[in-house]
């Protein structure tokens, strides 16, 4: 097990067991999430009983990097290999307000969206939580500097993966764990609609943003066959309940594919669907993958659209395309190279 899958709790019950006292706890996690130390030894503060006690039942280095990739505007995509050899991707871009990665929380997908490189390849397994901490970790410890942004919009749905979901986001948010402000997380699911509900219960601050990608079911059930399970009305059900109970602006993410979903009558029916709701529309120019038939929508149809939305007063967005695209970064990388 790595120590990253280790809560405070677990921590402490371990110690006390092995008979250790309780305030080693704090030292380590201090040691792992602050020095962020790659050998329990380098922890100089410790008996070497405990030490040797951490090496034989927890491990430190979850990641092997097999390929960066650093662009001209500094976004650095990582392909990093698990224990198993599965390989999954992180991807670091930097932004005005500072370092933002983009994370991995399961290798494949069984959401299988038609546009989407990772939904091509069925989910292997879901990653643990220490899996997807121990990412921003190392991509940490790559750039050396300090990463205070996280989406948790990379390979796999992380609602999918509920559990332990939830224990990342509490040990990253942890003051003394990795101390992300919840405010500076975001998870990104295709629409689970019970998981949805559940999550607008969790009581952190966190983000949450919905691919949505079409208002009404006919385009949306092509592009995602999620939208069977959950169609929808039942989405934006779910998205009320959230924003009641959460009180959080939601993101909707919509990407604009040509002559699928960028159509003028396609913004209207959305701004329908969104009015009198507290979000705000990212639209991300879609970005082209091997074997999905779609195309990326002309720029002029990309500007009318967020000029429809804007001019009826939805919040919206239009992402400038770069090596900046982090959704289209994610899962690329990983397909490509298998
Ligand atoms: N499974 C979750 C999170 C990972 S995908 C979800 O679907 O929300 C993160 C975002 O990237 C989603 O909005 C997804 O629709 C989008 N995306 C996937 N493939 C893309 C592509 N080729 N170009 C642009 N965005 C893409
Ligand atoms: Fe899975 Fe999200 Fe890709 Fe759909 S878009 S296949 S849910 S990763």
């Amino acid at each position: 097990m790595l120590i990253y899958d280790v809560t405070k709790e677990e921590l402490i019950e371990f110690l006390v067991t092995n008979g250790h006292k309780k305030y080693r706890a704090d030292q380590i996690w201090h040691w792992v999430y602050k020095q962020k130390i790659s050998d329990f030894k380098e922890m100089n503060n410790m008996p070497n009983d405990l030490i040797e006690l951490l090496a034989q039942n927890y491990k430190l280095n979850a990641l092997e990097l097999v390929l960066q990739h650093r662009s001209q505007d500094g976004t650095l995509k990582c392909l990093y290999s698990l224990h198993d050899g599965h390989l999954i991707e992180s991807v670091l871009m930097k932004q005005h307000y500072g370092n933002s990665i983009c994370v991995t929380t399961q290798v494949g997908c069984n959401i299988g969206c038609s546009f989407c490189a990772s939904g091509q390849l069925k989910k292997k397994r879901d990653l643990t939580a220490g899996e997807i901490i121990a990412q921003i970790i190392e991509t940490e410890k790559l750039l050396k500097e300090r990463i205070n942004y996280v989406v948790v919009m990379g390979i796999g749905e992380p609602f999918d993966n509920y559990e332990n979901l939830m224990k990342f986001l509490t040990i990253i948010n942890d003051p003394k764990g990795l101390s992300i402000g919840a405010r500076h997380i975001t998870v990104s699911t295709s629409g689970i609609v019970p998981k949805i509900k559940e999550y607008a219960h969790m009581g952190m601050q966190v983000n949450l943003a919905i691919s949505l990608h079409a208002p009404n079911n006919e385009i949306r059930s092509k592009l995602m066959k999620i939208n069977q399970a959950y169609p929808v009305e039942e989405v934006i059900d779910a998205i009320k309940y959230y924003l009641k109970v959460a009180n959080r602006r939601v993101t909707i993410e919509y990407i604009l594919i040509d002559e699928v979903n960028d159509m003028d009558e396609v913004a209207h029916e959305l701004v329908k669907v969104l009015r009198g709701l507290n979000v705000y529309v990212n639209l991300i120019p879609y970005n082209e993958v091997l074997e999905a038939p779609y195309k990326r929508s002309k720029i002029e149809q990309q500007l009318r659209f967020y000029d429809i939305l804007k001019k009826n007063r939805i919040q919206v967005t239009l992402r400038k395309e770069q090596g900046h695209d982090i959704n289209a970064a994610c899962g690329q990388l990983r397909s490509q190279h298998l």
